[in-house]
């Protein structure tokens, strides 16, 4: 089985003055210092990320959401370009937060990551099923849906765009995070959510071909802690972490990222 190098993302949502991230990092970024065999990376509001992508340039800085179109009306939207401009890395797409409360679709999604793989960023495309879903038993027939449609909108039929140059951090990286996991205290347990990466790297096998497969990196987001971080990151298909609630102090992410890292 092939290796892949774990990444860890906070997700700051809706949170965080200039002040207050400015604090946050000044405590996160020498925290993590020693943690050098995992990327490490904090999603936050467009407001935030100039300056603290010239100040703290050992966290890879990540936008929230990301347009497809080069510029143009698209109200409170932003661009790659924008976003490469400032050296953000790349973007998430398709939060669940904003399929539910923004209208994001699959196709819109797909749109997306095509325009961050296109400027040679990096997109973190978030994939996931409703409890009602996972109740009646769909959710595989719902990750399918969410990562055919996607994908098929993308239009990049070579997928050496979402590999990247660099082996050990391609470019496209999934993020499975069921909804009913997310900000509710009630991670997946470790074999759900192995069962539904193993299910993802499957499709990924048999849609992009064995080696998009084993190099592609697939976190798991909901839920994360302290707690539960080394049992989740010790399963073989689970390649990082997307991280809310336990993301917000910067002692707590610091200790999660390099418990995380460890595990293998
Ligand atoms: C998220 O918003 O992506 C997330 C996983 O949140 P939490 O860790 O708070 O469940």
């Amino acid at each position: 089985m092939m290796s892949r190098r774990k990444i860890f993302v906070g997700n700051w949502k809706m949170n965080k003055t200039p002040q207050e991230a400015q604090a946050f990092c000044e405590a996160f970024a020498p925290a993590i210092g020693g943690v050098s065999n995992a990327d490490i990376g904090l999603a936050a509001s467009n407001l935030l990320l100039p300056s603290l992508t010239t100040r703290f340039r050992g966290i890879q800085w990540f936008a929230q959401n990301c347009h497809w179109a080069a510029s143009g009306a698209f109200t409170g939207e932003v661009s790659t370009s924008m976003l490469k401009s400032v050296d953000v890395s790349g973007s998430l797409v398709a939060h669940s937060e904003r399929r539910q409360m923004c209208g994001e679709t699959n196709l819109s999604a797909g749109q997306r990551v095509a325009a961050l793989l296109g400027a040679g960023m990096q997109a973190i495309l978030c994939v996931g099923e409703t409890l009602t879903e996972r109740d009646s038993g769909r959710w595989t027939d719902v990750l399918k849906t969410q990562l055919s449609e996607a994908f098929e909108a993308t239009g990049i039929k070579h997928w050496t765009a979402a590999l990247g140059s660099d082996p050990e951090r391609p470019l496209l990286t999934l993020a499975y995070e069921p909804v009913w996991a997310i900000g509710t205290g009630r991670a997946a347990t470790s074999a759900q959510a192995q069962e539904a990466h193993a299910f993802i790297r499957g499709w990924l096998k048999e849609n992009l071909g064995t080696e998009v497969s084993q190099r592609l990196r697939i976190q798991y987001g909901g839920s994360v802690t302290l707690q539960n971080v080394d049992e989740l990151m010790s399963m073989p298909d689970i390649d990082g972490a997307l991280v809310g609630g336990a993301s917000l102090k910067a002692e707590d992410f610091a200790q999660l990222v390099t418990r995380g890292a460890k595990s293998v």
